[in-house]
């Protein structure tokens, strides 16, 4: 079985790392478009602490994070232990205690069907700023023991070199996708066909643009995120819960040696305008400096812009492709691709492949299916 996966990002090389590890023989071709989300996002995994209710995407999200201890165990277990992933917790930032209690209901009623988000605990505004000192005194939380912060362009980047031990191949260049009597052919690559039995569009926000010349509408457009850096210099972050503040959806981010990531503007219909804007610079710091006034005296590093992929709805765009045999789209993944992708690429991986998915997909599906009885 020769499977060829479309898009190197947390999605795709999550898929080539499963699927080559199934003994498919994997293809994986990324174009090395500016703004893959995936080198871009801030890698916070606490989908417990989300407000998006839908049961198909809790069911996944959930199951995604309850999954990456294992993941990242099976990477080290390959050499692969640099991929910045750490169970650090969170702080779900509260506005009072009617608000704080709501959010520690909330995320214990959610324990009853995900453990794995571990310990919830109220915490005052001089113990939250304990653990994340640039915090302003006042900002009363709840913890969130089973919060994990990920970086992306190193996880990717891992589950590709791992993909490639398994006998995967790498190549660079924009795919087309190549169709023969209703069913997928390969890719062309630099005007080559390069054949496969199956091809994985694991092309984030570009995916309407990949599948466009089937025919096919895929409804997945770009959402611009800028996102910012900060050095605290010396001071060992490596530890500090990922913030969450609440209502503005942006959020705080510490890495190993003093990195701070701070965001991120969410800016629909940005089309694939790769800018850093003056807005987005003012709404990030401003957003940041509110709620943790200690990072002011930081040093500025750089700002990052990703394009996440949004389907028309909050669910992702994951299974085949009905009528199109051979095609399966994994995509979608919108602001929590970080922590779904690497789910997400191992059921695309089982779906290409022709098993059994381990989650039923049919809520996730790219395109309604032919009519009639489904
Ligand atoms: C600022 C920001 C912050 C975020 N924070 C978080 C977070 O904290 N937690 C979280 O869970 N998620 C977060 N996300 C979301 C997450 O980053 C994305 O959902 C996820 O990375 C999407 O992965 P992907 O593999 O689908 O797409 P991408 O990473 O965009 O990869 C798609 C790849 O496909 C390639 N490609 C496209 N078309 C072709 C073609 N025709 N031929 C070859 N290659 C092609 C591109 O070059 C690209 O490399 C954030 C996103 C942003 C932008």
């Amino acid at each position: 079985m020769r499977l060829i996966v479309v898009g190197s990002g947390i999605v795709g090389a999550s898929c080539a790392y499963a699927a080559s590890g199934l003994g498919a023989e994997v293809v994986l071709v990324d174009a090395g478009q500016p703004g893959r989300a995936t080198a871009a996002g801030a890698g916070i995994i606490c989908p417990w602490s989300s407000r998006v209710a839908d049961p198909p995407w809790r069911a996944l999200a959930y199951a995604a994070a309850r999954e990456y201890p294992a993941l990242i165990a099976r990477l080290a277990g390959l050499g692969e232990t640099d991929v910045g992933y750490r169970q650090v917790g969170a702080l779900a930032l509260a506005e009072g205690e009617a608000d704080q209690e709501q959010i520690r209901q909330a995320l214990l009623a959610r324990r009853t069907v995900a453990p794995e988000l571990g310990d919830v605990a109220d915490v005052s505004g001089a113990d939250a700023q304990r653990l994340f000192p640039p915090l302003r005194a006042d900002a009363a939380a709840v913890y969130i023991g089973g919060a994990a912060r990920v970086d992306g362009r190193k996880l990717a980047a891992a589950l590709a070199r791992a993909a490639v031990r398994q006998g995967a191949v790498v190549r660079d260049g924009e795919a087309h996708l190549a169709l023969d009597s209703g069913r997928v052919a390969g890719v062309r690559l630099d005007g080559d066909l390069v054949e496969g039995d199956a091809v994985v569009a694991a092309t984030g926000a570009w995916t309407r643009s990949f599948l466009q010349p089937a025919g096919l509408a895929v409804p997945v457009e770009a959402q611009r995120g800028q996102i910012m850096h900060i050095s605290l210099g010396n001071v060992d972050t490596s530890r500090w819960p990922v913030v969450l503040p609440g209502a503005s959806g942006h959020y705080m981010v510490a890495f190993d040696g003093g990195r701070i990531v701070a965001g991120a503007t969410r800016e629909t219909g940005s089309g694939f305008d790769y800018r850093i804007t003056p807005a987005g610079l003012a709404e990030i710091l401003e957003q940041a400096l509110a709620v943790a006034p200690g990072l002011a005296d930081g040093t500025y590093l750089e700002t990052r812009v990703g394009f996440r992929p949004m389907g028309p709805g909050l669910r992702p765009l994951l299974g085949p492709v009905p009528g199109v045999a051979g095609l399966v789209v994994a995509t979608g993944l919108g602001a929590s691709g970080l922590t779904m992708g690497p789910l997400a690429g191992s059921l695309a991986a089982q779906a290409a492949l022709g098993l059994p998915p381990a989650l039923d997909l049919e809520p996730f599906a790219p395109l309604p299916g032919p009519p009639g009885p489904r």
